[in-house]
């Protein structure tokens, strides 16, 4: 099978940083996180999880770099003494011989520009921080990009019911996707593999939105025009993170919707290319809100896109179609910016 060893390091790696994760939110306190210089959270579990993929997936593959969220900057802080020790304590119960400087190095190692040349992997430690601190959904993203293609997918969901349908089966599933391999569910406690697929409904208005918990992320009141335009009358299915594209690649769910909550926000590379492989696997398309493919050559962060729009295949049209007319009014603005500059 192609990329089987960066399947199997990689899978490794989410689920060891997911045992991380889980017992972190179990104990969740104010003394958690911290506050990150663009005012978002961040917690010993973010830090944690990128230390523990980065340590495991540099054992195995050392020449390969990493594009990762978190950097250790505010931890090499003396004021962050605290936090780096939790961090710490954390790591170690999952790789017990990493110490202080392997742990900062590990984080930095993240610190890659990405670009659309050769092979570097992709890494979320932990998509929707605000779900995790919440109690709510959150999800462990790594994918592997070559030449600026993401040919490898995992997303590690601790909290994502195993069945949609039937929760009382569980929590905790992980999704894993190899370019041409199709999109595949585990456990997190249970190897066996089953394949995922895209719903097949044709009707857009008996698809299903989902979007995120957070209005400040996605405007919910542009996602409800493009519902009332398809003729949908569910409610949205609101939860955090990339679980979002796992709900679509399975069914959960038809469509997801990511429309700009403010003018000229550029989306981050490492909240799309898990999710992108495991959808596209699953027989979905992912596009922007103009049409356009998501674009990982751009670096680090997504800037030749604007929005995301995901759903099966058979529904991207019509669901493109009723979001470019309710984005209109966003689309002449960004072409035709205020003062002529770029948008
Ligand atoms: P979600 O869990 O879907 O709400 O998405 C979480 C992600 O939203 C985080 O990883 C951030 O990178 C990203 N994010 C932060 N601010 C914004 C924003 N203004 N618009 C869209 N996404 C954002
Ligand atoms: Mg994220």
């Amino acid at each position: 099978m192609a990329y089987a060893k960066e399947r199997r390091v990689a899978v490794h790696a989410v689920l060891s940083a997911a045992r991380l994760c889980t017992a972190v939110q179990a104990g969740i306190s104010p003394a958690s996180s911290m506050t990150k210089v663009d005012r978002s959270p961040v917690t010993v579990a973010d830090f944690g999880a990128q230390a523990v993929i980065s340590e495991l997936l540099a054992v195995e593959f050392p020449s390969l770099p990493l594009v990762g969220e978190e950097d250790a900057v505010a931890l090499r802080s003396t004021d962050n003494a605290a936090m780096r020790d939790r961090v710490l304590t954390q790591v170690q119960r999952v790789l017990p011989a990493v110490g202080p400087a392997a742990l900062l190095a590990a984080i930095d190692r993240g610190r890659f520009k990405g670009g659309g040349r050769g092979r570097y992997w992709v890494l979320d430690p932990i998509d929707g921080t605000k779900g995790f601190l919440r109690g709510d959904q959150y999800a462990l993203a790594l994918a592997l990009v070559e030449d600026g293609q993401v040919v490898l997918g995992v997303l590690g969901c601790p909290n994502l019911p195993v069945s949609h349908e039937h929760p009382e089966q569980g929590l905790g599933c992980l999704f894993v996707a190899v370019r041409g391999g199709g999109a595949w569910q585990r456990g997190l406690h249970d190897p066996a593999e089953r394949r995922v697929r895209v719903d097949q409904e044709a009707d857009p208005s008996l698809a299903r939105i989902c979007e995120s918990v957070e209005k400040a992320h996605t405007s919910h009141s542009d996602s409800a025009r493009v519902a009332a335009l398809l003729g949908i009358r569910r409610a949205p299915h609101q939860l955090d993170s990339q679980c979002k594209y796992a709900a679509v690649a399975r069914g959960d769910a038809s469509i997801y919707l990511r429309l700009p909550a403010r003018r000229g926000h550029v989306e981050r590379s490492w909240d799309h290319a898990a999710g992108w492989a495991v959808v596209t696997e699953a027989g979905g398309r992912v596009s922007d809100m103009r049409g356009r493919a998501l674009d990982f050559t751009a670096g680090r962060e997504l800037r030749h896109n604007e929005g995301v729009v995901v759903s099966s295949a058979a529904l991207h049209a019509p669901v493109l179609e009723a979001v470019q007319r309710v984005m209109g009014g966003y689309r002449a603005w960004a072409d035709h910016p205020p003062g002529g500059g770029a948008a």
